[in-house]
Parts: C-alpha cells; structure tokens; sequence
C-alpha cells in the first residue's frame, strides 16, 4: 500500500497557499486542512461573544470558553469548495471578512489558543494523507512532515490576489487598506512569541509571484519527484 504523506505548507499571508495545498490534495487523493481557517473561526466565535472590543482581547474570557468551540470542515462537491463549520455553522464567507483579517494576527499570538489548535490539527493528521496549510505547520505541528513547502510573494502581488478576491463576492473594499493588512499581518506573524512564522531548515521555499496556478502544481510535483515521494 502507498504511504500516506503528511504535506506541510507554511508561508505569508495570501501568497495563495489554500489554492496550492487544494490542488494538490486533490492531485494526490489527500485531505485538505485549513488552519488559518481555524485560528479565523476562534477569532470569529470572540468577536461574536463580546470577547474582543476594539482590538483588546478578554483571554480570561476566550480561555475559558475554548473548549466551546468545534470547528469541522466538508467538502462541498456542487461548489467544489471546502466549508468551515463552526459549531455546525458554515461560516466559511464570514471568516474571510476584513474584520475578522485585522483580529486574528492577536488571537493567533496567544499561547493557549495555539496550543489548542496544534492538538486538534495533530489529530487531524495522524494518519497522514494530508496537506494542511499554515505558519507553523512544518516547523511546529508536523516537524516530521515528508514534504514542506514555504510559499511567499511579494506583498504587492498578495494584497492585489485579495483584493480582487473580495471585490469578486461583492465587498467593498480598499486596495491600500487591504495592502496594508497584509504587511501587518507579516509583521506579527514573523515576530510574535509564540510559534513566530519562520521557514523551517528543510522547507523547499516556492516564490510564486510570477506562477499561475498549474505551474505551481507541476512545480511541486517535480520537487516530489525528485525527492523519490510521488512513487511512495
Ligand atoms: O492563512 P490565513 O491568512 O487565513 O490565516 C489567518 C491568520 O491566522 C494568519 O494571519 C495568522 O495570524 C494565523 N495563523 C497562524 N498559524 C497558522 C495559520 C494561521 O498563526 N497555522
């Protein structure tokens, strides 16, 4: 029988990973793990409670309501997408809100949110077969993983893929806000405490600034190929 891999694909914020980790779940049978998914539905749930008021968050509160919230993903085959569900609620459009973007960079910095986080993504992946896309995935959640990517592009590139994005379901938007979200959300990312986002030693690192879609995937296939894992 194959081996089932684990995938790790770590990188800056909107450099477009989420597509590249679908493709390639898709390619190679595996599931799709959406952590910064996670970290926005933890984020969503504070807001929603009360839990953070102007950028100041309540951790005693968030604390102690963490194990309140259960977070599931499915796939939708009519839209061909994946739905995060919190609390069985799909809240998939409002995780991806501006409100929700300029909150979840603090709510990631705390300790015992990753610490829960980790664990449930640790579970989720422990029987391998598995692309999930995040920050700290190949140098915190899986270190072991047999592949691991480190996406980036530049921030100009990133904030343009968002905003078109955006623009596309409808929301009103702002180019230089959304250019500035992503330069801070770099920032904190990088130089937080806890599980700072960082390129670990063996990630191969892909620059996809100037790569479509399907060569991007080709682009990893042959990094697999090369390293002897499409044939396991
Ligand atoms: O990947 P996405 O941009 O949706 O992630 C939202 C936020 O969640 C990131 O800006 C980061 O602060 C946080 N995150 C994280 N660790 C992960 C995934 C996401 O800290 N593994």
């Amino acid at each position: 029988m194959q081996k089932k891999l684990i995938i790790a694909i770590d990188g800056h914020s909107s450099c477009g990973k989420s597509t590249v980790a679908k493709d390639l779940a898709k390619e190679l049978g595996y599931v799709y793990i959406d952590t910064g998914a996670m970290y926005r539905s933890v984020t969503l749930f504070a807001m929603r409670n009360g839990f953070i008021a102007d950028g100041t968050i309540d951790e005693k509160q968030l604390s102690a309501h963490l194990n309140a919230i259960k977070i599931t993903f499915k796939y939708q085959p009519e839209e061909k997408k994946n739905e995060t569900f919190l609390n069985g609620e799909s809240v998939e459009d409002a995780i991806r809100g501006l409100e929700v973007s300029q909150n979840v960079s603090a709510v990631s910095a705390l300790g015992f949110v990753r610490r829960r986080l980790v664990e449930l993504q640790q579970e989720m992946g422990i029987e391998g077969g598995i692309v999930m896309d995040g920050r700290d995935i190949g140098t915190v959640v899986f270190p072991k993983a047999e592949l691991k990517l480190f996406m980036t592009a530049s921030p100009e590139i990133r904030a343009q893929r968002r905003y078109d994005e955006l623009i596309a379901k409808g929301e009103p938007v702002n180019f230089q806000e959304i250019l500035e979200n992503v330069k801070y959300r770099d920032h904190q990312d990088s130089t937080r405490k806890e599980s700072p986002l960082m390129q670990a030693d063996d990630a191969v690192v892909l620059d996809n600034s100037h790569l479509n879609k399907e060569e991007q995937l080709l682009w990893i296939m042959k990094k697999m190929d090369e390293r002897g894992l499409s044939k396991q």
